[in-house]
């Protein structure tokens, strides 16, 4: 065989290998809005206290993520996929990944944000006075990351009365696996 064929053929071959390993590692998982590599904080089990600075925070969180939860902005009403929302899981803080509300404590409130009447744990949440804006408010808090999430009133449902009025851009959701599997099985017969 020609050396300049043999060449050929091996290049060939490389670049089809190539192409192949290319295929495997393009990404699939697109459940959270988060780039795990980006943002080494975001962890769903580590429950040790994150303190980055805003400017650290700029970087590694989505603008619209930055904006709610290191600019205590607040998204529009009835914008939030999460609005209207049914599915049963987890609700996760979208900047850091800790555990913040079961879809089972979460309820249509009406007023155009997703809406719980009671956080996973007590450490989940922060509480603090906000009077900003002419009212006498209650401002909840990522327990570990200290990212702004909405507020806290007491006109919610049984058995806490409490409404937690949560930006949707600050959650992440992950489906229960149980549920899922009922779900497909369901579908299946
Ligand atoms: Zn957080």
């Amino acid at each position: 065989m020609p050396r300049s064929l043999k060449t050929l053929l091996f290049l060939a071959l490389a670049f089809s290998l190539q192409q192949c390993s290319y295929s495997q590692n393009s990404p699939t998982d697109k459940k959270t809005n988060m780039d795990p590599k980006k943002n080494s904080v975001y962890s769903r089990s580590d429950s040790n206290k994150v303190a980055l600075t805003n400017e650290e925070w700029r970087k590694i969180l989505p603008s619209d993520v930055y904006q709610i939860a290191r600019q205590k902005g607040t998204e529009r009403p009835w914008t939030s996929k999460f609005e209207n929302f049914k599915e049963i899981g987890t609700y996760y803080c979208a900047a850091c990944g800790n555990p913040l509300f079961n879809s089972d404590t979460k309820f249509e409130s009406g007023c155009g944000w997703p809406s719980f009447y009671q956080p996973i744990s007590k450490g989940s949440i922060i509480y603090t006075p906000d009077n900003t804006l002419g009212m006498e408010r209650t401002e909840v808090q990522c327990g570990r990351c200290k990212a702004h999430l909405g507020h806290v009133f007491d006109d919610g449902p049984p058995p806490t009365g409490l409404r937690y009025c949560i930006n949707g851009v600050i959650l992440d959701f992950e489906k229960a696996k149980e549920a899922e599997k009922t779900y497909k099985d369901k579908k299946d017969h």
